[in-house]
């Protein structure tokens, strides 16, 4: 029986996997700050699995090897500036951490089949992680979808239901199949996944020996966003830093409902236009968590903001040059740094989220 909150009305209670979220509407997270202490962590275990007596589960987990992924100074192009290579992770992508925390605690809990959302990245990390632990997932994704992506998903013997039209639709098929029965491992809803991909700011302080002054990361449902926050703040806590590093959110101008709400200095992100973008990680219109995401790029004194496509090709080009290649979503950290440079002379990491090689045809 493991306690959870809900970030909306703050109420506690127990997790039950049917209940994939709050009576009032409200995502669950865990229970705020969560518990950091340094002589917890295993190094011997693979990955983030050197925090797993932070967390309720997790003691024999299916696990991929996810996370401690490279963290690499980008000094020719500016001292200050690091990466952290979240894009090496067993199906591409940052999503990994996530889904394997967020699948352990479902598991744990006697979960035998999955569904989820997806553009793509999330539903390839799941459709993996559920092969690993035998379990079936049904993945519900755009028709608009990277074929790489989906060619993950069948291949680890995921079944995919396309969905046409835009993103929202995939959501929308998934909750109307719910209604007759199954356990939505919900790659924004369920609180587990939060957990895991805290783990991404325990990993940099450790990498670095110190929090930096700024990470900078793509924002679609604003998960890893939300995830660093609270392994950041988990830190400050316990004592290990004194100032949150300010964390910044980048999304596509084509679809920027958190930075629409952040330039307005609004609560709650209104419902925007979802446009044609390259990067379609982060063509999210109506974020379920935007209302945290926002406070959280507050709390941090740090923002969220809208790139054109242009920059966002120019990023990409740019990294390739450094021998990284990340598909249009995993350069958008690359596009801003030089603005909030202008701010600090300290670290600033940047997070590459996804591989080149699922868009090699956008
Ligand atoms: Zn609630």
């Amino acid at each position: 029986m493991w306690t959870i909150q809900c970030a909306r009305c703050r109420r506690m209670d127990t997790y039950h996997p049917t209940q994939w979220r709050c009576t009032c509407g409200g995502p669950w997270e865990p229970p705020r700050p969560i518990p950091f202490d340094h002589r917890a962590i295993r190094p011997y275990q693979p990955g983030i699995w050197r925090y797993t007596e932070l967390w309720p589960f997790g003691q024999d987990p299916i696990t991929l090897g996810e996370g401690w992924t490279p963290m690499i100074p980008l000094s020719s192009i500016d001292p200050r500036l690091w990466a952290k290579l979240d894009y090496v992770m067993p199906t591409g992508s940052y999503k990994d951490r996530g889904t394997a925390t967020g699948l352990n605690a479902l598991r744990e809990m006697g979960v035998d089949q999955v569904m989820d959302d997806s553009s793509g990245n999330a539903g390839a990390s799941l459709a993996a992680y559920a092969a690993r632990a035998g379990l079936q997932a049904t993945l519900f994704a755009p028709a608009h979808a990277s074929p790489g992506k989906k060619a993950q998903m069948h291949a680890m013997g995921a079944r995919l239901i396309e969905v046409p039209g835009p993103r929202a639709q995939a959501t929308a098929a998934l909750l109307q199949a719910l209604e007759t029965g199954g356990i939505y491992a919900s790659h924004v809803y369920n609180p587990f996944v939060l957990l895991g991909l805290a783990a991404a700011a325990w990993e940099i302080w450790e990498q670095l020996g110190q929090a930096p002054d700024a990470v900078i990361t793509p924002l679609g449902h604003g998960m890893l966003f939300l995830g660093l926050f609270l392994g950041f703040e988990a830190l400050q806590a316990a004592g290990y830093i004194d100032q949150l590093p300010r964390l910044y959110g980048v999304q596509a101008a084509a679809c920027a409902p958190l930075a629409h709400a952040f330039a307005a200095d609004l609560e709650t992100p209104s419902p925007a236009e979802e446009g044609n973008t390259i990067a379609e990680g982060v063509r999210i219109p109506s974020p379920p968590r935007g209302r945290e995401i926002l406070q959280a790029a507050r709390t941090t004194r740090g923002a969220i903001l809208a790139v054109q496509e242009s920059e966002i090709r120019i990023a990409q080009e740019a990294l390739a040059r450094q021998g990284l290649f990340v598909e249009p979503t995993g350069a958008l950290a690359m596009t801003v740094w030089p603005r909030i440079a202008r701010e600090t002379d300290r670290i600033i990491v940047l997070m590459l989220t996804g591989s080149g090689l699922k868009s090699l045809h956008n």
